[in-house]
């Protein structure tokens, strides 16, 4: 029998399940298709088990770096990676019932199994415990994410050759990784695997390390990495062809600017990108349409081209994080139910990174405004200039502001250092509300804070940083 709904959902993730809450918080009937599991790729393989495991890696490293300076004395400390494994796993199991949770407090219908158009308002689903459950609904939006990408000839089999997939689900260490991308996946791995005692080799084909960043901010943790032991090849690339497993490990030849070298590692760990899901939606069915890439094609309300079907999160391509996943798929249901939401600014998203120091950044980087023409002035602070960064023992990094010259306004914020994936949210607020460099100098910053950065950056705009 046909099952009728205002709103079906394709895919739990973090744009899908999100929607579906604030299209019933908006009086809509809404039921949600997951094939896998609800909380999607960040939940179960993604943002949650990485950070998991990162914070095991962090006081590690925090004990071994400053343990005996501050009096605690580590020795005896011994670390065990299945113990991590089975806390990441914990939290992400807390973070799954959460959600299902939600699905029945906001009385949403929950179908597991793997939906399909019929038509473009008609959903057939293959229910995981057999048979099959047809949808119709005035609306639809389709979040079904994305999954890894490998390199042209580059096979992963999951055994040496391996996806952040995999190496999500181990529950033991290699003794050596090659990482293939410096994007904020591989920088991630790396940081996290050195601290956990790997020798990691990180491989990246274009001249600097997480390229998308700001220039001073990629160099900052090229330097960062050099010292502590992480070896990067920039201007390097990867032959797929050159690929040899052993029964020891794989080996791949890489073209570096000094000719080609040969690394050999337990495991090679593929994190060149990621690529739509889109093949198993029969979107043939409908009038929706894609790009060369795979990625779905929306306005900015996330309407695709078939009437009443919208598409949000990964399967769009464009930021592939998310926080903005999250508010695609809010903005979709708030469409649907007859309101006017504000548009995303792409230059209001902030991107974040949990390598060692952390790495957050949004809008225009100095060179991106000045390449448009715009009269710019920055403002710059180091962690080691303020007391609670020295206190915690992470000196390293800075805050970098970038804003316009005459009005003041903040263009761009890109920080790497600790925390920073929290402190950011500051400049993206103030960008939020047009304020200035001069409105952030102006907040009362706590003190002793790491925050205090953020305000003697803003005044070094205007060359009044009082701290160095
Ligand atoms: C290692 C790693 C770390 C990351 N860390 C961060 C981070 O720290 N911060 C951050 O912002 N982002 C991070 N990301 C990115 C983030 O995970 C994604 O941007 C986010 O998951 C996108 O959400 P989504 O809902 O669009 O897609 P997904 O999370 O991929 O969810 C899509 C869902 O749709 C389901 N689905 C697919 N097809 C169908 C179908 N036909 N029928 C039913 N269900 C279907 C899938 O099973 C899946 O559950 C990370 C990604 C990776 C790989």
């Amino acid at each position: 029998m046909t099952e009728r709904f205002d709103l079906v959902v394709i895919g739990g993730g973090y744009a899908g399940y999100p929607s579906a809450i604030r299209a019933s918080q908006l009086g809509m009937k809404v039921a949600l298709v997951e094939k896998s599991k609800l909380g999607g790729n960040c939940l179960h393989r993604g943002c949650i088990p990485t950070k998991a495991l990162l914070q095991s890696a962090s006081m590690l490293s925090e004990l071994e770096r400053h343990g005996e300076e501050l009096g605690v004395l580590t020795e005896g400390v011994s670390f065990d990676y299945s113990q991590a494994a089975k806390y990441r796993d914990e939290v992400v199991g807390k973070l799954h019932e959460g959600t299902r949770y939600l699905m029945r407090k906001n009385g949403i219908a929950t179908y597991e199994g793997a939906g399909r158009f019929l038509e473009p308002k008609k959903i057939e689903v293959r229910l995981k415990e057999g048979g099959e459950q047809t949808l119709e609904a005035r609306y639809v939006l389709i979040a079904s994410g994305s999954a890894p990408r490998s390199l042209p000839g580059l096979e992963i089999d999951h055994e040496q050759v391996l996806t952040s997939d995999d190496v999500l689900t181990m529950n033991c260490l290699p003794s050596s990784l090659v990482i293939l991308g410096s994007g904020a996946v591989g920088v991630e791995f790396a940081s996290m695997y050195h601290d956990f005692d790997v020798e990691v080799t990180v491989v990246e084909i274009l001249d600097r390390i997480v390229p998308d960043e700001d220039a001073e901010v990629s160099a900052m943790l090229k330097k960062s990495f050099a010292e502590r032991g992480v070896r990067v090849l920039t201007n390097a690339k990867a032959d797929p062809k050159r690929l040899r497993k052993t029964n020891r490990g794989v080996t791949i030849g890489v073209s570096t600017e000094g000719g080609v070298e040969v690394l050999s590692a337990e495991a090679l760990l593929v994190a060149v990108g990621r690529r739509t899901i889109t093949e198993s939606l029969n979107l043939e069915a409908t009038r929706v349409e894609t790009n060369a890439r795979d990625e779905i094609l929306v306005d900015e309300y996330y309407r695709t081209a078939e009437p009443g079907v919208y598409a949000a999160g990964d399967v769009i391509g464009g930021h592939w994080l998310a926080h903005v996943a999250n508010h695609e798929g809010l903005i979709a249901a708030e469409h649907m139910a007859g309101k006017e939401p504000t548009f995303l600014d792409p230059n209001l998203v902030p991107r974040v990174t949990f390598c060692r120091p952390e790495i957050a950044s949004f809008g225009l980087t100095e060179d991106q405004a000045r390449e448009r023409g715009q009269e710019v002035r920055i403002g710059r602070f180091p962690f080691r200039a303020v007391g609670k960064a020295l206190i915690e023992g992470e000196p390293e990094g800075f805050v970098k502001i970038v804003s316009d010259e005459r009005s003041g306004l903040v263009l761009g914020v890109h920080a790497i250092g600790p925390r920073v994936t929290d402190l950011i949210s500051e400049g993206v607020f103030a960008g939020l509300v047009e304020g200035t460099a001069q409105e952030i100098a102006m907040a009362v910053h706590a003190h002793p804070t790491l925050a205090e950065v953020f305000g003697e950056a803003a005044m070094d705009v205007d060359e009044l940083a009082i701290n160095l």
